[in-house]
């Protein structure tokens, strides 16, 4: 037997959670569900100072929590749990997971995506060994150490930042000489004595004994290759969306994100998508809290319908 609810919303980050605050205060049944961590990739945000409301920013875990504590409140039921399947185009829709299999009329996907990794020699062997693709997790590891950060974008910027409250140096290692970090961050970055920039360059493998302890460097400009010295490596170069559970169901875009309309709704009637899983999502986290909210309006007047 399974339990049905109004709504389940898949997903425990900024979207999902915001969802959830919507569809409870409309007094929807509603089930969220995540796998492991509540917030999704902006727990990785060191400090988020482009969420109003936070003159002095906030840290993405903390911002998490109290946007979880404060759809609760409301009564939004959460339930940790790795979805395994679901049934998207029979009504009413089927999701399994981990802990059993629920049934809802309506159904929002705010699964977000996932970091990407390098492919490089070394990479997959040392991760847990000075391998890592969050500094907010393992930066303490790593007092007075030299470690390297990959990516030119606001993650990497983010995560190097982090580091260099215990790190000796942290050098950031990007494959071009133009940032597509924000400008105002990456000043932050250069104004911080620990900080070095190796630009221009790849990272061709991570090499190492028991722990990682070096990098071989590829310069893109003449091929030249180079060693750095590292006891631990951060990978910050992106992200790639969670849809394997939607491919063949939902349409996608070239670059396999969920196509919806503004109304968020895909193209099956009571799935919605919002957050960073959507089409031409600006991924940050006010855009996902709205795509959220949105979600969840639209999907109650499905139900009501
Ligand atoms: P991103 O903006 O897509 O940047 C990825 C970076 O990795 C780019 O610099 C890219 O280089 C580089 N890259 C990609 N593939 C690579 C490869 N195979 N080898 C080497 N370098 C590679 O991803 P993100 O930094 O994870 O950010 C994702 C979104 O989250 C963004 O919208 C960002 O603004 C947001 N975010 C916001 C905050 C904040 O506000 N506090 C913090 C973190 C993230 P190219 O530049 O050459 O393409």
């Amino acid at each position: 037997m399974s339990t049905h609810y109004d709504l389940i919303i898949l997903g425990g980050g900024p979207a999902g959670l915001s969802a959830g605050l919507y569809a409870a205060r409309n007094k929807t049944n509603t089930l969220m569900i995540e796998k492991s961590m509540i917030g999704g990739l902006a727990i990785y945000a060191e400090l988020i100072e482009n969420y109003p409301g936070f003159p002095d920013g906030v840290g993405g875990m903390d911002l998490s929590q109290l946007m979880h504590k404060q759809a609760e409140k409301f009564g939004l039921k959460t339930l940790m749990a790795e979805i395994t399947n679901l049934n998207l185009l029979e009504n009413p829709k089927t999701v399994t997971t981990s802990e059993g299999e629920f049934t809802a009329s309506a159904i929002i996907i705010a699964l977000g995506s996932e970091r990407v990794n390098m492919n490089v020699p070394g990479e997959k062997e040392y991760v847990g060994k000075g391998v890592s693709y969050c500094a907010t997790c393992d930066a303490a590891f790593y007092r007075n150490r030299n470690v390297a950060v990959v990516g030119g974008g606001n993650s990497a910027i983010s995560e190097a930042l982090h580091l260099t409250k215990f790190a000796s140096k942290v050098s950031v290692i990007h494959r071009r000489d133009k940032w597509r970090a924000t400008p105002i961050f990456v000043d932050k970055a250069k104004a911080n004595p620990k900080m070095e920039f190796i630009l221009n360059t790849t990272v061709d493998a991570v090499i190492g004994s028991e722990n990682v302890e070096k990098l071989v460097l590829n310069n893109v400009l003449n091929n030249s290759k180079s060693e750095l010295a590292v006891d631990g490596i951060f990978v910050a170069i992106g992200q790639s969306p969670n849809v394997q559970l939607v491919k063949g169901t939902l349409a996608l875009d070239a670059g396999g994100y969920i196509i919806t309309n503004e109304k968020m709704e895909t193209g099956v009637p009571g799935v919605l998508a919002a957050g960073d899983i959507r089409s031409n999502s600006i991924r940050q986290t006010i855009s996902a809290a709205g795509d959220g909210a949105t979600a969840a309006i639209y999907a109650a007047r499905y139900i009501e319908e």
